[in-house]
């Protein structure tokens, strides 16, 4: 068997953009089966499970020789559906894969079929080299998780751990490995912890009736301004561990003053109020904020059926993101809080889905080999471990006991505004980063799995 070549990494990439996997309703199939074909074009035969036919997973396993083996198993993870695109606003259209030599452009190519194609070429360059490794190692290509891993890894954690190895010891998955440029250094932030999720559905019921008279507390009324409150309001600060050490190890960098303000912005009773003037760019703020609270969004609005009655009662849905140690109930108390002044009693939340904050320790052999493996690529680049608003497959795969990190190794040039990618237009990932993360990924699981 030979190593997979550069041209054939690409064209497994490019082919992966190409198949329209868009979330809802996902139809990951054909994504699937095409990893499939290039794990059995090398003799490792996967296997496909799901609860629905055209929304399948995949796992292809590479055995360690039990005379070898001395720890449970590492997985890779990666994500086959991708969320929707606008095409009308993409340079190239979102499933074409356009190659113009500098970028391969399409929807997915960041969030994540990029470290899906990684990962297989990684595995299947090791293969061919005939390495002899000192656990197994888990392929594993899920769907659905942009609408919440229904029927993805929450499925498989949940009906198929045995695919899993039952006892992984290790995932590696998004987000993380990416270049942040800041002040002409070089960081490159590995995923350790995600905030949990819960998503929930705030019902308000007011005096129903016909609309042709005034109505002030009609339960319309009443929705939008506590919508209005949930909106415009700062949750309290839940500052945690994770979020302090992230934030500290960029501020030692960033000189005097950000080295002193650090600490006192992750204090409850100063944070909220300093963060507007200590952090102008709203952008940045928005992300610091969300490391260091709950927060709550207002997204979907439902109610009312003619446009001449009062509707008894209207709701609009939440997604929750919980700060590392809190639960869906403390969010739920602080949202009470914040709308009982304009609701009165006349108002209910209901939890439509719910998952814990997840975080693991950085103090592991797996994160120091990752820490080594970067700086052998970039001597001056600083590792360092993140904790990420949004949620990943992690947050299932860690209910399987494993340790999770988020490592996609891709360096990325500082002109790059990587962050708009994720989810907007004209995502694209550059071909020497990708070749860069291949290589830079494979060097790691070389020497993690042979030592
Ligand atoms: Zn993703």
């Amino acid at each position: 068997m030979t190593a997979p070549t550069k041209i054939e990494a690409e064209q497994l990439l490019i082919d992966l953009l190409q198949i329209d996997t868009t979330n809802p309703p996902g139809n990951e199939k054909a994504a699937i089966d095409r990893i499939a074909a290039e794990f059995q074009k090398r003799g490792i035969e996967p296997t496909i499970v799901g609860e629905i036919e055209e929304r399948p997973n995949l796992v292809a396993k590479w055995e360690a020789d039990p005379s070898n083996r001395t720890g449970c198993p590492l997985i890779l993870s990666s994500h086959v559906d991708v969320v929707p695109a606008d095409e009308t606003r993409w340079e190239h259209p979102p499933f074409s894969g356009h190659n113009d030599g500098t970028y391969i452009w399409g929807r997915g190519a960041i969030d994540m079929k990029g470290f899906a194609a990684m990962g297989i070429v990684a595995l299947n360059t090791l293969r061919s080299e005939g390495i002899s490794i000192n656990r197994d190692v888990i392929f594993a290509a899920v769907s659905d998780e942009e609408a919440g891993t229904r029927y993805g890894s929450r499925w498989m954690v949940d009906e198929r751990p045995d695919l899993l190895g039952n006892d992984p010891e290790y995932v590696i998955n998004e987000v993380g490995g990416f270049t942040v440029h800041k002040k002409g250094k070089r960081f490159y932030p590995v995923q350790v912890a995600e905030k949990g999720v819960a998503w929930l559905r705030l019902t308000v019921t007011g005096k129903p009736g016909h609309s042709s008279l005034p109505a002030q507390d009609s339960s319309v009324a009443k929705l939008s301004r506590a919508i209005d409150r949930i909106a415009s309001t700062r949750l309290p600060w839940h500052p945690s561990e994770e979020a302090a050490n992230f934030l500290a190890a960029f501020a030692e960098e960033e000189g005097a003053v950000a080295k002193k303000l650090g600490p006192l912005l992750l204090k409850p009773g100063i944070g909220p109020k300093m963060i507007d003037a200590a952090i102008s760019d709203p952008a940045r703020r928005a992300s610091v904020e969300a490391i260091l609270r709950n927060t709550a969004n207002p997204t979907r609005l439902t109610g009312g059926k003619t446009i001449n009655s009062v509707p008894a009662e209207v709701s609009v849905d939440i997604d929750g993101r919980l700060a590392p140690g809190q639960t869906t109930q403390d969010l739920i108390r602080e949202l009470s809080e914040l709308v009982s002044p304009v609701l009165g009693d006349g108002f209910s939340f209901e939890i439509l889905h719910e998952s814990p904050p997840v975080s693991f320790s950085s103090d592991t052999p797996l994160f120091r080999s990752i820490e080594q493996a970067m700086n052998d690529f970039d001597p001056d680049g600083r590792v360092v471990p993140s904790l990420v608003p949004g949620f990943t497959d992690s947050c299932n795969y860690a209910r399987l006991g494993a340790t999770c990190y988020g490592f996609y190794p891709l360096p990325l040039a500082e002109d790059l505004d990587f962050a708009s990618m994720f989810h907007g237009d004209n995502e694209r990932i550059p071909v020497e980063g990708f070749h860069q993360g291949i290589e830079i990924l494979t060097n790691l699981l070389r020497k993690f799995l042979t030592t």
